[in-house]
């Protein structure tokens, strides 16, 4: 799959960006309301983590070419890859092109917000390619247009998220927490638990102010303990299958466990990724997709893998 890393023409070899794009949890994720135009309002705390798809970028003389090894993701103009160069073309004007592959690793509609870090490592390495000089908070304005997570997306360690996604507070960066999740077989769609939610009664909001205040302390036990997602019931009174896969995990002795984003993902906290290692191993694997990571500090990494010309 790296045959095309290598891109020879007649008198120079291309430059090729790489992006690590990471996952992104939310430790707790409430609404708080609904917006004028029909949004719901969230207030959410989201953790990046080191799963991450990765992109590879090279400069064509014009036009958006596009390829995945996913077959579980549009490989066309649908991609949120492919619409962030769009995006970026039509704002900016630029005539440029590029070639951009996706590897992707982190598991597709599963509330882990991989589509989203897709789109923000997309806005932020034809940023640099295409030497467009856009800043953060215009990339972020971008990114809210593409996806209500693209921002922080964009920004990633451990952040406040509010508004649509869009209204950001950075919160103290915590430690390499451990962290084991399960994704069951199911492709659930994030419209659909919304939709959903307004049908259903109001569940337990997660104590957010809590949250903040046991990041801000970095006291990992207590961040375990206050994790929430208003959202788990609609999920889990959907898709039963989801409250099984907790309880499994629940019994396999992590720190807290909750469901990510609008799911089906259920992860677990552990006090390190070793101890994250040795819950995974506990799993039935048919529970789903079973994996283990870390906290991570940031969303994006770039870096020039093949920049002589
Ligand atoms: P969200 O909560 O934002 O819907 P998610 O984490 O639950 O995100 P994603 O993996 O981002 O789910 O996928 C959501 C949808 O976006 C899928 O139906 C998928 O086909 C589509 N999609 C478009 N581009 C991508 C991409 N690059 N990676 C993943 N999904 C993509």
């Amino acid at each position: 799959m790296t045959v095309w890393l290598n891109i020879h023409t007649e008198r120079e070899i291309m430059p090729v960006l790489e992006v690590l794009a990471r996952a992104k949890i939310n430790l707790t994720l409430d609404i708080t309301g609904l917006l004028p135009d029909g949004y719901h309002e969230l207030e959410t705390v989201m953790q990046s983590i080191a799963l991450c798809d990765r992109l590879f970028f090279s400069l064509r003389p014009q036009g958006i070419e596009f390829q995945t090894d996913s077959p579980l993701v549009p490989a066309g103009p649908e991609n949120l890859v492919y619409r962030a160069a769009e995006l970026l073309q039509r704002v900016t004007g630029c005539r440029r092109g590029v070639h951009i592959f996706l590897s992707k690793n982190i598991p597709v509609a599963a509330g882990l917000g991989g589509g989203s870090a897709d789109a923000a490592a997309t806005l932020a390495a034809l940023n640099q390619l295409w030497s467009l000089g856009l800043d953060r908070g215009e990339l972020i304005d971008l990114g809210a247009k593409l996806g209500a997570d693209v921002p922080f997306c964009l920004t990633g360690g451990t952040v406040l998220a509010r508004g649509k996604g869009e209204l950001l507070t950075p919160l103290k960066p915590l430690p390499p927490v451990g962290v084991v999740m399960v994704t069951p077989p199911l492709a659930v769609s994030t419209a659909q638990i919304y939709r959903a939610y307004d049908r259903l009664l109001p569940g337990v909001h997660p104590d957010t102010a809590a949250m903040v205040a046991a990041v801000e302390r970095r006291d990992i036990p207590a961040v375990a303990a206050r994790l929430g997602n208003i959202l788990e019931p609609v999920t889990t009174a959907l898709y039963p299958q989801v409250s099984a896969v907790k309880a499994a995990l629940k019994a396999a002795g992590p720190l807290g466990v909750v469901m990510s984003g609008s799911g089906p993902t259920v992860f677990g906290l552990c006090r390190d990724e070793e101890e994250a290692c040795r819950v995974a191993g506990r799993l039935d694997p048919g529970l789903g997709r079973i994996l283990h990571t870390r906290f991570c500090d940031h969303a994006l990494k770039l870096a020039v893998i093949d920049g002589s010309r």
